[in-house]
């Protein structure tokens, strides 16, 4: 199975599906990494404060897969903006993880109170360019936070990963990154499981047309959005049938139907509130 793939804008390409591993236990890391490569996930999302890389690194190096197979993401957290620090977390997360270098590095919240994700950006600009990182990104970031960027560096991010669901759609910082070539990537694509996704009638009827399940629908409305996605799960048959999803195509009606389900409706932290 070929997943598709989506240029970056510094012309790395990026798997538009992998899977996510925020709050997958340390000690379970290895044994569910390893057994989302086995079903043919290529491109993982840890964090350094997930605590799993060791584990995400262990399960990359038994799996015998070539590293340029293989999409790795990796974020920078609150407490190690700044310059140095930033630094010294890159080398942290590639010690654990085992990797000479990861596919992608973000900055994991604006965090705008500490005032310091302007620095830790020129920090990633330098991490890209010491080979450390081949892409470099941001996540949770807010139109006023990206624009900061702009105006005062030489490098828009390659992506804003954040909060996106079916009742969360995004649609401001979705058209900021077309305008300005900088991928969408959502997190809790699923809803975190925080609210009857599943349940709804738009999701539902798909999941029955297609014979699949409404999590297949919700990642394929994902897919079809031209969103990067990675849904989390610590179960194997689940971590399968997520990356079943490019037997069948929601059509443009089914596709405008989970579209109306957008409600504001966040369900993680408002970026702004984290510091
Ligand atoms: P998610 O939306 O992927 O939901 C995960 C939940 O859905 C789990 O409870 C799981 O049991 C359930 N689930 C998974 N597959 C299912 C299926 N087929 N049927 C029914 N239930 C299913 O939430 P998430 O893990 O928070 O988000 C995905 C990834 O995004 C994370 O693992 C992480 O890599 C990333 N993330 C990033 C941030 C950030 O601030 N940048 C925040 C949260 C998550």
């Amino acid at each position: 199975m070929t997943v598709p793939t989506i240029q970056l804008n510094d012309g790395h390409q990026i798997p538009q599906l992998g899977f996510g591993v925020f709050k997958v236990d340390p000690g379970e890391a290895e044994r569910i990494v390893s057994d989302a490569l086995e079903a043919g996930y290529r491109h993982i999302d840890t964090a350094a404060i997930y605590g799993n890389e060791e584990g995400v690194g262990r399960a990359i190096a038994s799996s015998g897969i070539p590293r340029e197979e293989l999409f790795i993401t990796t974020k920078l957290w609150n407490g190690d903006q700044g310059t140095e620090s930033a630094h010294r977390a890159i080398d942290t997360s590639l010690a654990k993880l085992g990797l000479d270098y990861v596919d992608l590095y973000l900055i994991h919240w604006p965090t705008p109170e500490r005032d310091l994700y302007v620095e830790s950006w020129r920090a990633l600009e330098a991490i890209r360019d010491a080979g450390k990182s081949r892409s470099i990104g941001v996540s949770n970031f807010l139109v006023p936070h990206l624009t900061r960027l702009l105006a005062e560096t030489d490098t828009v991010p390659a992506v804003n990963q954040i909060e996106l669901h079916p009742t969360f759609q995004q649609r401001e910082l979705r058209t900021w990154g077309a305008e300005h070539g900088t991928a969408i990537e959502a997190w809790g694509p699923l809803g975190q499981g925080k609210y009857d996704l599943f349940g709804m009638g738009p999701i539902q009827a798909a999941a029955e047309a297609h014979g699949v399940s409404p999590a297949q629908v919700v990642i394929r409305w994902h897919l079809q959005s031209g969103i990067i996605v990675f849904p989390k799960s610590n179960s194997a048959e689940r971590i399968r049938s997520n990356f079943d999803v490019f037997g069948f195509e929601l059509s443009a009606d089914e596709m405008a139907a989970i579209d109306a389900l957008d409600a504001g409706n966040r369900v993680g932290s408002h970026p702004d509130d984290v510091n």
